[in-house]
């Protein structure tokens, strides 16, 4: 590693924001270097990043996965590594100089929390770890010195609109949201949708877990919740506004009225890289918004009747307690079996709102409480699932 190179570890690498990193990394060997890579268990393709990357550290979250790994990278002279404490060593590796966690869920939070702990720059793109644990995250942070910067489109930008203002002169953030697939549906409509339609938006590319969310709007729910704790602001500091072209990835106003934007075309390869790059940036010569073209930039307030999952998270960062934690779980869980075509679509917002009027509790404060609620709330969905008390 030359001394310009940061070395960065990269926490769910075949994912599709850890895809999208390597590509930078592609373009800019001069000044990064890969140290370290674990996935959660698409080992064809760690193999090949692996071969291709030549990390110190190669992890698999999957413990069954673990020999064909092993197998496959002998000779290669990688350490190679298994489970849960494996992926939290590459979060923790000497030469890492930035993690970027892109894990997919409340699975990534023990390695958010160890990089975290081990004081290292975080690029945080798992915005569920924040959902369900955002007071112990931000207290590692402080403890040690560690700093986050977001990878989510909408907080890195708000991030862009405040490095020369600060956020003691700010009054609001406004969060945009695309409004996803369904946003001129037809209420009626919605409980019919497959999967196969939820997961098409419009305009981002992301992986399914996401999608899906950014179908419920449950996607900007969660980013209320992750800008809470990342900017340190009241509820009521956080607005929500539709803007269906994506072209303004979030605004920042300010206490005197001025409005900040960052704009860029829809490419989650611009916010992973300026996480990598800050305070500097670097090339990315593909996507301009062509502005000689006539266009126009809409915006709508949000609507909470037909997209109850937007309701349901800012009820849950307003409740306190464990809510965000339960929200989360319950969400991850009724996702999942949306996907597997177990539930319908407007059975993720029932699903949610049962498990939040049924678990509610107190303020988590350790991790393993965290699991514990997590886990709690998985099989309260299933089991709810299983019965069938769903008649929708
Ligand atoms: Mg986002």
């Amino acid at each position: 590693m030359t001394e310009q190179q940061r070395g960065i570890s990269i926490i769910g690498s075949t994912g599709s924001i850890g895809t999208q990193c390597l590509d930078i990394v592609r373009r800019h060997p001069e000044r990064l270097r890969v140290v370290a890579l674990s996935a959660n268990r698409s080992i064809d393709l760690l193999v090949s990043q692996a071969y291709e990357f030549s990390p110190e550290v190669v992890a698999v979250a999957d413990e069954s996965k673990f020999a064909e790994l092993q197998k496959k990278l002998q000779g290669t002279g990688i350490q190679v590594l298994e489970g849960e404490e494996g992926v939290c060593r590459c979060a923790t590796l000497p030469k890492a100089d930035i993690v970027l966690g892109a894990a997919t869920g409340v699975a990534g939070l023990k390695s958010v929390l160890s990089a975290l702990t081990a004081g290292k720059a975080l690029a945080l793109a798992n915005k569920e770890t924040l959902v369900a644990a955002g007071d112990l995250a931000m207290e590692a942070a402080r403890a040690h010195g560690a700093t986050i910067i977001p990878v989510d489109s909408e907080h890195s930008a708000v991030f862009q609109c405040l490095e020369d203002g600060g956020i003691n002169n700010v009054e609001k953030i406004l969060l945009t949201a695309s409004g996803g697939p369904f946003w001129n549906s037809a209420p009626h409509m919605l409980d019919k949708i497959t999967p196969q339609e939820a997961l098409k938006h419009p305009n981002w590319d992301m992986g399914p877990k996401v999608t899906i969310d950014s179908a419920t709007m449950m996607n900007k729910g969660l980013e209320v919740i992750e800008a809470y704790w990342l900017f340190g602001l009241t509820e009521k500091q956080i607005d929500i506004v539709v803007h269906p072209q994506s072209i303004i990835h979030s605004m920042v106003l300010f206490k005197d009225g001025s409005v900040k934007a960052q704009l860029s075309l829809p490419d989650m390869r611009l916010p992973i890289q300026y996480a990598l790059s800050y305070p500097d940036r670097w090339s990315l010569p593909e996507g301009r918004i062509d502005w000689t073209r006539p266009q126009s930039l809409e915006f709508h307030p949000p609507d909470l009747k037909k997209f109850p999952c937007l309701r349901l998270a800012m009820e849950a960062l307003e409740a306190g307690g464990n809510a965000s934690a339960v929200l989360n779980a319950a969400n991850e869980a009724a996702v999942d079996l949306f996907l597997k075509e177990k539930l319908s679509f407007m059975g993720i917002p029932h699903m949610i709102e049962r498990a939040l009027s049924e678990l509610s509790g107190p303020v988590l404060s350790t991790y393993e409480e965290v699991v514990h609620v997590d886990q709690l709330t998985r099989r309260y969905v299933l089991d709810a699932a299983g019965r069938n008390t769903f008649t929708l």
